[in-house]
Order: C-alpha cells, then structure tokens, then sequence
C-alpha cells in the first residue's frame, strides 16, 4: 500500500498511472499529457533526454553508489569543480546530500555552527519570510511560515527560534534593528515563493538584506532549491545577490534522481576549518554525493550551458507574457508571471475544484493546489505545446456553466494529446 504525499488517503482520486514519458509527454495507456509541473518543478530537460540517461547508464556499468565517508570518486569531484566554477563569487565549498529538506537543514545547522565555532552562542534564531517554505522536515517546517504544511508544529506553541517577517524592506530593517544580536542567518527563497502559492517580490528586498547581513554579521542564505536554473529568469538569483550560502535541489539532476547540495562562500567554509576537531560539519547523508545523481546533474548542467537554457527561458516568459497579459475574471484575485513560472491565483480555492480532470481531457496535467492554479513547464516544451497549457488555464473560467456544474465528472478520454510513444518524435528543442 503506497501513502501518498499531501493526500487524505480516504477521499484521494485514484492517481494517473503512467506508464511512460518523452519530452514534456507523461503518458498513460489512454494517451498523452503535456506535463506542465516538470514534475515538480525538477524536470527542467524533459523526460528521457539521450543525454541525461546516457550519463546515468554509464555510470551504472562503472558502480551506482559508493559512500563518501572515506571514499571519493570522479562524478562528485567533477560535479563539485564544476559547481565551484558555475556559481557566482565564491560559492565553491560543495556539501551533497539527498533531498532540497535535507539540503536546507544543512544549510541551517551551517550557519548555527558557524556562531557556536566562533564562541557566539547567542545567535541561535533564524530570520525567515512569511508564505516561505522550506521542506517537509522538522527545521525546514519551523523556517517555514504555510499552515497548509506545517501546522501540527502548533502543538509546540510559538515558534522559538524562528522570526518571520514579509518580504518588504521596513519590516526587514525593524527585524535587523531589534533583533541582529540573535541572529545567525537570514533564509529566502529568493525572489519566488514556491510551495507558499508563487509569490513574487523585487529585488530591491534582497539587495537591502544583503547590505543588513554583512552589516550585522548575519549569514544569507539563498534556498534556491526550486529558483535554481532559470526557473526566474536568471540563472541563479544568486547571480544578481550573492548569499554566503546557496541550497540546490530539484532541477539539480534534471528531475532524473533525488539529490540536493549546499554550496558556501569561502567565509563560511573559513569558520569550519580549524585544528579543533570539534569545529567539524558533523553531518553525512548516506546517499550524499551518489555517483549516479553525480553523473546526471553534470550532464544535465552540460546541456543547459550548452544549448541555450536562458534563451529557451526568455522565450518561454515571453509566451506567457503574450498569453495571459490582462487575462481576469471575477474568480481571480492575482495572474502572477516571473520567468518560467506563472500563476493565477483565485479567490476561493473552491473555484479550481474539478481542474485536473479538465485539463486532463485537454492533454495537460497540471497540479493546482489551495488557490493556486500554476505552469511551471520543462524548458524544452514548444510554443505550441506552452499555448496548450496557458489555452487550458484560460479555458476554465471561460467554460460553460453546464461544463462547471459536472465538475470532477468529465469523461476519462476527451481529447489526448500526441499519439502513443514510439511514434514521438524526439520533443526537445
Ligand atoms: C521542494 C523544496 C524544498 C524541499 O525539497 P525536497 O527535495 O522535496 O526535500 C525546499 N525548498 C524549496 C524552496 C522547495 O521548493
């Protein structure tokens, strides 16, 4: 018996079993759908890119996994020189773990440590967003502001060692001013909020923290597990403001395999290495570095640095613009875009009931969530295919009221995208 993520098991639909997937297509044995998620925002190549599966087979003929506790190996060493040498500034210090949770505790218990190495053991708070989200374990839910996800920590009382504040430039200097002393870091998702319904703010907020963090001493850290690789439309936001530590995740691997790192600047790194042993990371997932992850994240770097990513992103924003610039309807609170992402978000989450079947029988799937209708597509979906997506959005609040009132009750096999798999030709590019 599976136990499915987010899910009330008693009254969950029966989940669309595919049985195979090219390109941006998911299919199932009735047909295709254009998978406008990227599978949670991590497939930015598609699926079954030559390259990207080349990578990992070969790998696996060599050996899959070995730990790297006492062992090393050529993928994570070149993965990790490439990082170093990708990432802006400084940001060359490579810790590998599993899952962007994972990744993001790491970061955390960095910038604690960083304080308790240097003998500062009053900086034990965290400086976090309201609507943030950080993962599903229990320091990313606490630095985490979304009662959709964390809400059973309420039986603990208030948040101790976490302050939350919006992301406007006032309430980020008050929080500075009255609270510098305790603080050892600062953790954004920078300029898009995910998982807290895709929330956009400017930059300016995140140049002003910059300036408050090396004022006060106070460590950045860019979450960059789901804005990492173009999904804003910069490479990295950290390539506009640099952070003293950057969390990858998702699209880390191409989507292919679960694998996250921490990456900090020389400063942090600085506060760790020491002839004390005690001043040691004290960390080590079991699956940290793996060598099959390894291999697929340099090829699925190699590919976005080699065939034009930031255009294909540009021109995706650019689509997005064209289609949805104006588009409202009573239902709708806000259209939001930034980059590769855009999101219409409804004034009762109610009115988005019924959705996933809709766009189903129009060849999509698509995953809303509370009042969030999103697209956040592969970076190698076509025009045509991008039209579909954002048509289908507009075509649910332009529907029929009789179409409305069968919610939920669509026919299973309306009309399905591209024909079976081995027709396909290759989606990408
Ligand atoms: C998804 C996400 C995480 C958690 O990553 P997992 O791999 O699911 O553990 C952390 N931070 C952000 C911003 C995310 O979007």
């Amino acid at each position: 018996m599976i136990w499915y993520p987010y899910e009330q098991m008693k009254t969950m639909k029966i989940p669309y079993e595919i049985v195979d997937a090219q390109g941006v297509w998911l299919y199932t044995r009735e047909g295709g759908m254009i998978d406008s998620v990227s599978s949670w925002w991590s497939v930015i190549h598609g699926y079954k890119h030559p390259a990207l599966t080349k990578a990992i087979v070969e790998q696996a003929q060599r050996f899959s996994h070995v730990m790297l506790g006492g062992l090393t190996h050529e993928p994570v060493q070149k993965l990790a020189q490439k990082l170093a040498a990708w990432l802006p500034g400084d940001l060359d210090y490579c810790f590998f773990s599993d899952s962007g949770s994972v990744g993001v505790e790491v970061a955390l218990k960095m910038a604690l440590q960083y304080y308790v190495n240097r003998g500062e053991l009053r900086r034990t708070k965290i400086l976090a967003l309201t609507h943030a989200y950080h993962g599903d374990t229990f320091k990313t839910m606490e630095a985490g502001d979304d009662a959709d996800y964390h809400f059973i920590l309420d039986v603990y009382g208030e948040k101790q060692d976490v302050i939350h504040i919006p992301a406007e430039i006032p309430a980020l200097e008050d929080a500075f001013l009255r609270h510098h002393a305790q603080l050892n870091c600062l953790i954004v998702e920078p300029l898009l909020q995910g998982a807290g319904g895709m929330r956009m703010y400017d930059i300016s907020f995140l140049e002003r923290a910059r300036e408050l963090c090396y004022e006060y001493g106070v460590l950045l850290i860019f979450d960059e597990v789901a804005t990492g690789f173009g999904r804003t439309g910069y490479r990295f936001v950290a390539d506009r403001v640099l952070p003293d530590i950057i969390v990858l995740g998702k699209a880390l691997t191409g989507g292919y395999i679960g694998h996250a790192v921490t990456v900090a600047r020389q400063n942090v790194y600085a506060g760790f290495y020491d002839d004390d042993a005690a001043h040691a990371l004290m960390h080590g997932p079991t699956f940290m570095g793996n060598a099959l992850a390894c291999s697929a994240a340099l090829a699925s770097i190699t590919v976005f640095e080699t065939e034009g990513y930031m255009e294909k992103i540009a021109r995706i924003a650019e689509i997005i613009k064209r289609e949805m610039e104006g588009f409202t309807d009573p239902r709708i609170r806000e259209v939001r875009m930034m980059g590769a992402c855009i999101c219409i978000e409804v004034n009762e989450a109610e009115t988005l009931a019924g959705y996933q079947e809709f766009a189903r029988a129009r060849g999509v799937f698509a995953r809303p969530f509370l009042q969030y209708l999103y697209a956040m597509p592969p970076y190698t979906i076509g025009e045509k295919e991008l039209v579909r997506v954002l048509d289908t959005m507009k075509a649910w609040f332009h529907r029929p009221q009789a179409d409305a009132d069968r919610r939920g009750a669509l026919p299973e096999a309306a009309v399905f995208g591209a024909g079976v798999p081995g027709e396909l030709q290759a989606q990408n590019g």
